[in-house]
């Protein structure tokens, strides 16, 4: 008999997305004419940087010819692109990283959910609320449903979690943020960084939106935080950077100082496991994604990646501009593609979603569904068409 790992049947259903559709297909067979715009979506729209392309295009040409034919890469990713994430992502922001602490993987989503597998059952887990719900169903599926504590992100906390007042740990923390948008400064940052190592916790830093700050204050990497070295390790992707949502390309930085204890107290190195882990369980990003995650770095794709974010973040300021203009408060889209919105006089998250639905025939994403916290708040993204984004700021106005 096949027994199941019953943690599964603890793990709230994914009924967010399905709900939506659900309310959507409903509000279309009312109104067959209504031309509903779309904000909550989480994806990129814009294509992929023509430098890019060209570089996995010649890629692939290589795989078709006897001498530049490759089979299996290295696990931990090819050399070429390791070199330029290094350069560009950590040196040029004065951090050193050598280059077997970096794993190129095919997502963040996989990297944060896999990693809680390097640790035992026991460990108290610390996630926001709202929350990107990968870091803490992974944690419920690997039978620490019981060991998480929610740090609750409130209007009083500026959308930011508190230093825990129990001890946990491991940490996940995102910034900037999905779904609120907000990001820390330097000094807020090495508060968790010198919690984890006065504690001898261990930090998963989510750096899936860096790309997109604009605020010189914010740090990129957790690493530029004194210390960080020994505390954290740090997931980035290519997916929002760059467009690879659907090309998947992603890297963890797992620092050779972080350590970890087994019972008896002694310290053991954490790289080796995570080595260990992908070289057992992974086997590498297929050439032609490395070798356009590569092209990301060149001068050609900057420029290109570059322009997209900015198109990003110029949807974001019309959002944000908007919102603020027709009275709501906001939070974020000023250093990331999100803005989270205070529902009007308290308004459930979901009678919003129906309200500015019915009203605007706008769609975003109800608070609710990130975390109790999220309850009276409502995500908009920055994800749309400029065109799509001005007329749906137009309409909410006119609401
Ligand atoms: C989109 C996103 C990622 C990226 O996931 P990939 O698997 O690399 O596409 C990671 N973390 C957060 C919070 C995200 O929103």
């Amino acid at each position: 008999m096949a027994l199941l790992n019953e943690s599964y049947l603890e793990l709230a259903g994914s009924y967010l997305f399905s709900e939506i559709a659900r309310r959507i297909e409903r509000f279309k067979q009312e109104k067959p004419d209504a031309e509903l715009i779309r904000l909550g979506i989480g994806d990129v729209t814009q294509p992929l940087a023509g430098a890019v392309l060209e570089a996995m295009k010649q890629a692939v040409d290589e795989l078709g010819v006897q001498e530049t034919f490759r089979g299996y890469g290295p696990e931990q990713g090819y050399d070429f692109l390791i070199r330029q994430i290094i350069a560009h992502d950590f040196l040029s922001r004065g951090v050193p990283i050598a280059e077997d602490e970096v794993f190129v993987s095919d997502g963040a989503k996989c990297d944060t959910g896999n990693f809680q597998e390097l640790f035992a059952q026991g460990n108290i887990v610390a996630v926001s609320d709202p929350v990107y719900p990968v870091y803490a169903d992974s944690n419920v599926m690997a039978g620490r449903g019981r060991n998480i504590r929610l740090m609750p992100c409130t209007e009083e906390t500026g959308m930011k979690p508190q230093l825990p007042k129990e001890r946990v740990d491991i940490i996940y923390l995102c910034f900037p943020n999905n779904p609120t948008g907000v990001t820390l400064s330097k000094e807020e940052l090495k508060q968790w960084v010198d919690y984890a190592r006065e504690n001898r916790a261990l930090i998963l830093f989510d750096a899936a939106y860096e790309a997109f700050i604009q605020d010189d204050q914010a740090p990129h990497s957790i690493f530029e935080i004194e210390g960080a070295r020994e505390v954290a390790v740090e997931f980035r992707s290519f997916s929002k950077t760059a467009g690879f949502t659907g090309v998947r390309c992603a890297y963890t930085i797992v620092p050779k100082d972080v350590q970890v204890y087994d019972a008896a107290g002694q310290a053991h190195a954490l790289n080796p496991f995570w080595l260990r882990r992908q070289t057992t369980k992974f086997n590498g990003v297929s050439y032609p994604v490395q070798a356009a995650a590569a092209a990301v770095f060149s001068p050609a794709g900057q420029q290109q990646i570059q322009a997209t974010i900015a198109y990003y973040l110029e949807n974001a300021r019309i959002i944000r501009e908007g919102l603020i203009a027709a009275g709501y408060r906001v939070f974020g889209g000023v250093n990331a593609p999100y803005i989270w919105l205070k529902t009007p006089h308290g308004m459930p998250s979901w009678d919003f979603f129906d309200q500015l639905m019915q009203q605007a025939q706008v769609v975003g994403t109800p608070g609710a569904g990130f975390g109790a916290h999220g309850e009276g708040y409502f995500r908009l993204t920055a994800f749309g068409t400029r065109e799509n984004t001005t007329r749906a700021l137009e309409r909410i106005k006119n609401m």
